[in-house]
C-alpha cells in the first residue's frame, strides 16, 4: 500500500496520552507492514525516552532537523525496530522556541526536512509538545492530517473544541489542506456514566459540523477507545512499545486495532467517508468500548 500520511498528534492538555498514542499506534502501523516514522517534536523528550533513546550532546536530534538547513533527516533517524524509526529529541529542543525566532521560513523547518526525505516512510507520527508555539506550527505546517487524543472527562469537549479553532486559524495560514481527522479516546473507562456521556456529546458536536466549511468536518471518534491500562504506563520503563513489552494486554489488543481502523479509514475515499457516516468503525469494534 503505498500511502504518504503525516500526522501531527496534538492537544495542548498534557497527560492525555499523545506521546503513549505516537509510540504505540506507530508499533501497530509498523507491524502492519508500513514504513513509519516517529518524530519526538516535545522538549521534554518523552517519547525518545519511552524508547530507551537518550542522545549524547554531540548526537543530532531534531533539534539539528529544525535549526540545521545541512541536516539530513537520514543521519538523525534510529532504526528502533523493523519498519520503526524514530527521529529523536532532548532537551536542547526547548531552545528551539526562540532560536527559530529569526530564522526564514520558521514555521516551515520540519515541512522541508520530511520532504527532502523522499517518501522513505509511508506513515510519519509527530508527537507534539502540550503547547501551541512555534514547534507545534512546524508540525500542523509539516502534516497532512491532526488526531487529538484525549481522556473522556468533565471539561473535556470544551478544551476539544477550543483546540479545533485554534488549529482552524493555523491551517489557514501555514497549511490550508490541513484537516483533523480523528480523535482517539484514551485511558477510557466506558463503564462509567460521565466517559458515555462525554463521547455521545462529541460525536454530536462532529456530526454538527459536517456540513460546515472547517477543517474538522470529516474527523471521527476513532475505534476502539483505548482502555486504561497499567502495562501502557509500565513499557516506557522497559523501553519498548507495548507491542513487544505485553503482546497479550488490552493496550497491544487495543493499539493494533486502533492501527486497523486508521488504516481502513486510509484505505476509504473521502467521498465514500462522507457518505457513509462512521467509516472509521469497524463491524463490533464499538464493543470494546
Ligand atoms: P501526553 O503525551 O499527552 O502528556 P502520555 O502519553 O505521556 O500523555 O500519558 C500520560 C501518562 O498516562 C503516562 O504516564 C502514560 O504512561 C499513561 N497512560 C497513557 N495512556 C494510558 C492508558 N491507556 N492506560 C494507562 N496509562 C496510560
Ligand atoms: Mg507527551
Amino acid at each position: 500500500m503505498s500511502i504518504r500520511r503525516v500526522v501531527a498528534i496534538i492537544n495542548q492538555k498534557g497527560g492525555v496520552g499523545k506521546t503513549t498514542t505516537t509510540a504505540n499506534l506507530g508499533a501497530a502501523l509498523a507491524r502492519s507492514g508500513l514504513r513509519v516514522c516517529l518524530v519526538d517534536l516535545d522538549p521534554q523528550a518523552h517519547l525518545s525516552l519511552h524508547f530507551g533513546i537518550r542522545p549524547a550532546e554531540d548526537d543530532a536530534t531534531i533539534y539539528d532537523l529544525l535549526l540545521d538547513e545541512h541536516a539530513v533527516v537520514e543521519d538523525i533517524a534510529i532504526k528502533l525496530e523493523e519498519g520503526l524509526d524514530l527521529i529523536p529529541a532532548e532537551t536542547d529542543l526547548a531552545a528551539a522556541e526562540t532560536d527559530l525566532g529569526g530564522l526564514p521560513d520558521k514555521q516551515n523547518r520540519l515541512r522541508s526536512a520530511l520532504a527532502a526525505s523522499d517518501n522513505r516512510w509511508d506513515v510519519v507520527l509527530i508527537d507534539c509538545p502540550p503547547s501551541l508555539g512555534i514547534l507545534t506550527i512546524n508540525a500542523l505546517s509539516a502534516a497532512t492530517e491532526v488526531f487529538v487524543p484525549m481522556q473522556a472527562h468533565f471539561l473535556a469537549l470544551q478544551g476539544v473544541g477550543k483546540l479545533l479553532e485554534t488549529v482552524g486559524l493555523v491551517c489557514g495560514s501555514v497549511n490550508p489542506s490541513l484537516r483533523v481527522t480523528g480523535i482517539v479516546l484514551c485511558m477510557h473507562e466506558s463503564q462509567t456514566t460521565l466517559a458515555r456521556e462525554v463521547v455521545e456529546d462529541l460525536k454530536a458536536f462532529l456530526e454538527g459540523c459536517r456540513e460546515q466549511p472547517v477543517p474538522w468536518s470529516r474527523c471521527r471518534v476513532l475505534t476502539p477507545p483505548v482502555r486504561r491500562n497499567i502495562k501502557l504506563a509500565e513499557a516506557p520503563s522497559f523501553g519498548q512499545s507495548i507491542l513487544a513489552y505485553d503482546a497479550g494486554s488490552h493496550g497491544a489488543t487495543d493499539y493494533l486495532a486502533l492501527a486497523e481502523s486508521v488504516t481502513q479509514l486510509w484505505r476509504t475515499p473521502v467521498s465514500e467517508v462522507e457518505v457513509k457516516g462512521d467509516a472509521s468503525a469497524p463491524e463490533g469494534a464499538d464493543s470494546v468500548g
